[in-house]
């Protein structure tokens, strides 16, 4: 038996690729995004009264991520990308259905759009339904994952002479926390666990409409080398 679902909107966000994105939401406060709602739930009736809460559940689709044939078995780049685990037991994007969850910061609601930080979204993602966080119920304080058992230890992040003042530079002109997104985010070590990169190596990625280049002094070390406008 099938079922049918269809977007309630999609969110415009900080992330224009998957690269460099936090596994998970609230690792990056400074990744805010905007859930463009669609019609017939863009009239204000439908986010009436979320103005309440400080955080919803975003259910939204992998939509970069949806295959025809589901695994089974995934390997998540949290446990260094080499050990398989059953797909229930993981967050892996590849899965049946293509069902993402996220609990991320509501900072507005407007009729038509909220208003989000801390998200783990890449832009356009389509978003199936919102619900506001419920902590008594959502936050269960004698829960355990050993699997997971506390965020990702940050790895430590400098700037070039050069980077920061370009990087301030497009933060005035985005009006968005660029600095702090990208300190943030690259302290999650994008980097795919069994890379050991050459200084010389140089990665990249797209946050709004920028180019932020970094490279691996040592390799438990991030220099950001130049953030610069996206041509
Ligand atoms: N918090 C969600 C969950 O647990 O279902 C997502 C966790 S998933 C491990 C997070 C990763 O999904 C991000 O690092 C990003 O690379 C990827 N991602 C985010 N939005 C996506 C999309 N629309 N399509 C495919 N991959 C996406």
């Amino acid at each position: 038996m099938n079922y049918s679902v269809a977007p309630i909107g999609f969110v415009r966000s900080c992330f224009k690729e998957k690269f460099a994105i936090p596994r998970q939401p609230q690792l990056a406060p400074a990744a805010r995004g905007v859930l463009e709602l669609l019609p017939p739930f863009d009239n204000g009736d439908a986010v009436a009264g979320l103005e309440q809460v400080s955080h919803v559940w975003l259910l939204f689709l992998f939509h970069q991520a949806l295959e025809d044939k589901p695994r089974l078995k995934v390997r998540p780049p949290r446990l260094g990308g080499n050990t398989s685990m059953g797909v229930f037991a993981t967050r892996a994007t590849h899965r049946p259905n293509g069902i993402g969850q996220s609990v991320v910061r509501l900072e507005k609601v407007e009729a038509g759009r909220l208003l989000l930080s801390g998200i783990d979204l890449l832009d356009g993602t389509p978003v199936l339904d919102i619900k506001p966080y419920v902590p008594y119920a959502d936050a269960v304080s004698s829960a355990t994952n050993q699997m997971a058992s506390a965020p990702p230890a940050p790895i430590s992040v400098a700037w070039s002479d050069t980077a920061l003042p370009q990087a301030r530079e497009h933060a005035l002109r985005l009006a968005e926390p660029l600095v702090e997104l990208i300190e943030q985010c690259l302290a999650q070590d994008p980097r795919p666990a069994y890379q050991i990169p050459p200084p010389e190596r140089v990665y990249g990625v797209k946050f709004w409409d920028v180019q932020v280049r970094w490279h691996y002094p040592q390799p438990d070390q991030i220099r950001v080398l130049e953030v610069v406008m996206d041509l």
